[in-house]
């Protein structure tokens, strides 16, 4: 069978505290990627309390 053992990495999402894995859109920057979504992202400095 072909090459399965290669994982892609995964990341914990500090807002809604779920893995993601890699994403094609995310090959240039992955280093970079904090957050799973647009969504996440945007609302990283919008705590419960506000
Ligand atoms: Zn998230």
């Amino acid at each position: 069978m072909a090459k399965t053992g290669r994982q892609r990495p995964v990341k914990i999402c500090p807002v809604c505290q779920r893995p993601f894995s890699w994403r094609r859109k995310w090959k240039d920057s992955w280093d970079q990627v904090k957050y799973c979504s647009e969504r996440c992202r945007r609302s990283k400095r919008c705590r419960p309390s506000c």
